[in-house]
């Protein structure tokens, strides 16, 4: 006799975590199945923190979902008492006329959200850790920030728990098939489930698990770097914002001293080469090293100590850089989140509302249409 729940959620990383807490609370019996330890570092969700930014570049329309899921870090974080989200600022630079701050100013003329335009000087006078190429402007959102997303991820599983739920780690999902009342049956390593809805949310392993999206999704490897501050006290979170910024080396972004001795800074989409998530190591990509040493010398002095650690990640790529957020089309009562093009993250919490909701109730209150697997040939 298989055991049967109310929904299996399978892949326990970020979007995963949030769903099953979700949906534990909303009375569900939940069966959350993750094929590593919770917390490894194998998928996109380690390095300790995650930007969000309201102020998005990448279109208006996430803008309620961002503030929804800001509002959400902060309710989970006062709810177990552990800080989930801080809000230390973001500033979005590039060159002057460069599309993304105009993007990131519509987004913040449309929601009506505080923000200020800033020109090279006015930044490096007021966040004097900054060195920026001649030329260089930005958007300063006062209300954004960073996600301690290792923690985050945790306190979703604990807090999954702590309704019912039950997350076996160590337990990947081998296949699914539908039942005939219009369930799902779930095969693993360990055994054999039912349940009557099926969310999978498998970040890199979608083009595995879910076998049509493998030709619309490409996994690619970043490497994040720490290194030493030299002046440590003009990156601390009183003082410093998260920010990106958009340099001939890439769109670097970055965060000020938190979690750890290093100033983290990133770089994304310096590897474009297809990565296969099944490689049992994760070895930063070639040549990253160097293009970040170079990048803090140049953009962040005040951060330009020696190299202290090295992390490689990976992104799960559409070719619109929007995410899936969808039921299969022959099967409603799968619904798939997952690839989230490298920014992600930040929405986990309130894509964990949607995601219980679509599986208690069928609908969500937000527009999903720019989320919808037709886009993609396999599901037109
Ligand atoms: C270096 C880096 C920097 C980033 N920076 C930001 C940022 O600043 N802001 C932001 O918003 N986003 C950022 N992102 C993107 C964001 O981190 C990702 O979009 C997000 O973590 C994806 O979450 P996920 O749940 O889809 O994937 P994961 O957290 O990787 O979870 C997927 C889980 O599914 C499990 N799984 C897979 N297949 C199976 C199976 N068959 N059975 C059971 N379990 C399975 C995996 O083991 C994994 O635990 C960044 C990503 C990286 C890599």
């Amino acid at each position: 006799m298989s055991e049967v729940f109310d929904v299996i959620v399978v892949g326990v990383g970020g979007m995963g975590s949030a769903a099953c807490y979700q949906l534990a609370k909303r009375g569900q019996r939940v069966l959350g199945l993750e094929k590593f330890q919770i917390g490894h570092a194998m998928g996109s969700s380690h390095g300790l923190t995650r930007i969000l930014r309201l102020a998005y570049f990448e279109g208006e329309a996430y803008v309620p979902l961002v503030q929804r899921a800001r509002q959400l870090w902060i309710e989970t974080g006062a709810l177990t008492g552990q800080q989930l989200f801080y809000e230390v600022g973001a500033l979005d630079m590039a060159p002057a006329g460069d599309d993304i701050i105009a993007q990131a100013q519509q987004a913040c003329l449309a929601y009506d959200l505080p923000h200020e335009i800033l020109g090279r000087a006015a930044i490096e006078h007021r966040f004097p850790a900054l060195a920026l190429p001649v030329g260089h402007g930005g958007l300063y959102q006062p209300q954004s920030g960073f996600v301690a997303s290792e923690l985050a991820l945790s306190v979703h599983v604990a807090l999954a728990r702590q309704h019912g739920a039950i997350i076996r780690d160590q337990e990947p999902m081998l296949d699914w098939a539908p039942t005939a009342h219009g369930g799902v049956r779930v095969r693993t390593t360990q055994g054999t489930y039912e349940a009557g809805r099926l969310v999978l949310s498998p970040g890199a392993w979608i083009g595995s698990v879910v076998p049509g999206l493998a030709p619309s999704t490409t996994v690619i490897r970043q490497t994040l770097a720490w290194f030493a501050p030299r002046e440590p006290e003009l990156l601390a979170p009183d003082r410093f914002p998260v920010f990106t910024l958009k340099v001939e080396e890439g769109q670097l972004y970055g965060f000020p001293l938190w979690g750890h001795p290093g100033f983290k800074l990133g770089s994304p989409h310096y590897d474009k080469d297809v990565f296969d998530p099944d490689t049992p190591t994760r070895e930063p990509s070639p040549g990253h090293e160097a293009v970040l040493t170079q990048s803090v010398r140049r953009y962040v002095p005040a951060a330009a100590g020696a190299l202290l650690e090295l992390k490689a990640c990976l992104y799960t790529m559409t070719p619109d850089e929007h995410f899936v957020i969808d039921t299969l089309p022959d099967y409603e009562q799968v619904i798939v989140a997952s690839p989230c093009s490298g920014h992600g993250y930040k929405f986990a919490s309130v894509i964990g509302e949607i995601l219980a909701d679509l599986a208690v109730t069928g609908t969500s209150r937000f527009d999903l249409s720019m989320f919808a697997l037709r886009r993609f040939a396999e599901f037109a």
